[in-house]
């Protein structure tokens, strides 16, 4: 009987070796069974034992249940919990909570590069009307949209109460960084006051970012297991910014027709099983 199972986890084996991992980590509904750990990086890795957030708190509501992406490490559970209550100290009745990590981590069918440790949590700019939001309310209700249409600044969707949430998350140690639009980070370099600005370096521009912000972790001390991305440039950041909402939104110049045509760049190859931390295969298979 023995070998029989052997053959057919044998013949099985070089599907799953090929299969995209987004796939594989999709489809399991549960976290596995061992003590928490991040595994890797945030974008190549997985997260062992990994915790769900409840689909309601004190001062917050998780949204898009059906995704069942509201998973993690007990540390970025916690940091959700402080700042949801720094959300309602500012004014806010609490924070919408969007994609956290699937139940084992690892890379998802649609929607981030990242998230894959346990360890980042997308949070609404839409400041929560009410904390009693129904399991369809929270499917259909969007957003808001806090960028204005030529991405260049932040329109009148903004408030000091998004600055002040965001310098709250900032400040929390816990965080190595927070990912934002272009037009949020310039606004807040202009309205963060002078001998309070240490936080900033952490506000980080990047594409998209404008309808919710993205929260890193830093890894847990003693996760041996997970990798830290290196180390943000000194500084606040404030000048590099610029560049996110001039050059990066200017159009691509016209292609110069006695230039050789351009060679096609190959896709980028999915992240396997055998892409991964190892360990990931035992996290992936676990009861
Ligand atoms: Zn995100």
């Amino acid at each position: 009987m023995k070998w029989l199972v052997l053959t057919m986890v044998l013949l099985a084996a070089p599907a799953l070796a090929d299969t995209p991992a987004k796939v594989l980590f999709s489809a399991v509904d549960t976290s596995s069974n061992h003590r928490t750990a991040p595994i890797g990086s945030y974008a190549r890795g997985c997260v062992a034992g990994a915790v769900q957030l409840p689909e309601s708190g004190p001062n917050w509501q998780a949204m898009r249940l059906s995704r069942n992406r509201h998973w993690g490490t007990p540390e970025l559970v916690g940091f959700i919990e402080r700042l949801g209550q720094s959300a309602a100290d500012i004014g806010w009745n609490g924070i919408y909570v969007g994609d956290m990590s699937q139940p084992r981590g690892g890379p998802m069918n649609g929607g981030h590069k990242s998230h894959q440790i346990g360890l980042d949590v997308d949070v609404w700019l839409l400041p929560p009307a009410s904390l009693d939001l129904s399991a369809r309310q929270r499917e259909n209700i969007s957003s808001l949209n806090v960028r204005s249409a030529d991405q260049r600044t932040v329109n009148s969707n903004w408030t000091p109460e998004h600055m002040a949430v965001l310098r709250a998350a900032a400040r929390d140690p816990a965080v190595a960084r927070i990912f934002v639009a272009g037009a949020i980070k310039m606004q807040m370099c202009a309205d963060a006051r002078r001998g309070d600005r240490r936080w900033l370096r952490k506000i980080r521009p990047w594409w998209g970012h404008n309808t919710h912000f993205h929260v890193r972790l830093n890894c847990p001390r003693g996760a041996r297991n997970c990798e830290n991305q290196a180390a943000i440039p000194r500084g606040d950041g404030c000048a590099d910014a610029e560049w996110w909402v001039t050059d990066a939104l200017a159009p691509p110049p016209p292609p110069d027709p006695n230039a050789p045509a351009a060679v096609p760049r190959p896709p980028k190859p999915e992240i396997t099983l055998a892409t991964l931390p190892s360990q990931c295969t035992g996290v992936l298979q676990s009861e």
